[in-house]
């Protein structure tokens, strides 16, 4: 694991902090999520300390996929909020602080005044990494974030076929627009694997995220394969680099964690 970003330190709000590394997609559903889980979980194997922040306001998933759905994070002093701990992650999620059934429409100075809370009244102590899982899409986490810490840049996730490729292309303008510097894409459910044959199907297609990366000059992290472990690892709240870490999907996200 070397450090990201030449290990530029997370800015004033997060002094304590090496590397923030962003986590995006252009659109949801596409394992934006999986990913962030899997690579903090990777690093912090590696020996790195690694605080994940879920940010997705919009369908945090995090609570579920570390399997702390049913915990709440407590304040030592009223004011701050310790992050809970599981699988060798410090984890905080807007899903801990607001109800999984709450519709909730968040707008530009509340989704702003949320974000901060979670940056900067969680006891993250020291880290090395801080991976953030941010909302899919839209551009107003990233820009209150440029705002208002310095990450050392973004992770794009995309699948491989043509409809999400356009999705990640208009996600590289956005952190352009932002001055977040793009680290690279990782392509996920990327071709399925029989495990009784090993015949590989590319079910959505294969290599467009490669094709992307070379196309934008930045550099390919990996490929995930499309898997059922990887769905029940996120389903049971071990990550699969964790529950099956011999596996061939494991492998691939510790080549990303290398390769980031
Ligand atoms: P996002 O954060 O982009 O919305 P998630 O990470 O929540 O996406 O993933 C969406 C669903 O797809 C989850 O049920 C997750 O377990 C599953 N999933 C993600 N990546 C894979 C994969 N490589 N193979 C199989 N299932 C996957």
């Amino acid at each position: 694991v070397r450090a990201a970003g030449g290990g530029m330190p997370g800015g004033a709000l997060l002094p304590q902090v090496k590397n923030v590394i962003l986590v995006g997609a252009g659109k949801g559903g596409v394992g934006k999520s999986t990913v962030a889980l899997n690579l903090a979980t990777a690093l912090a194997q590696h020996g790195a300390k690694v605080g994940l922040l879920d940010a997705d306001f919009y369908g945090p998933s995090v609570p579920l996929m570390t399997g702390l759905a049913d915990k709440k994070p407590v304040s030592p002093d009223g004011k701050s909020l310790d992050p809970l701990l599981a699988h060798g992650l410090k984890v905080m999620s807007i899903g801990f602080l607001v109800e999984a059934d709450q519709a909730l429409i968040w707008r530009g100075p509340m989704l702003h005044g949320a974000l901060m809370q979670l940056v900067r009244d969680v006891n993250w102590g020291e880290l090395d990494y801080l991976v953030l899982d941010l909302p899919p899409g839209t551009g107003d986490v990233a820009l209150s974030l440029s705002q208002s810490i310095r990450a050392a840049g973004a992770v794009l996730v995309t699948t491989p076929q043509d409809v999400a490729l356009a999705d990640v292309v208009r996600a590289k303008q956005m952190f352009d627009k932002v001055h977040i510097p793009v680290l690279g894409i990782v392509e996920n459910m990327s071709q399925f694997v029989c495990p009784n044959c090993s015949h590989a199907t590319p079910i959505f297609n294969h290599g467009g995220g490669r094709k992307a990366a070379e196309m934008f000059g930045i550099p390919f992290l990996g490929e995930i394969p499309l898997d059922l472990k990887v769905r029940e690892s996120g389903d049971s709240g071990v990550p699969v680099v964790v529950g099956a870490k011999d596996s061939l999907e494991a492998k691939a996200f510790q080549e990303v964690a290398r390769n980031v």
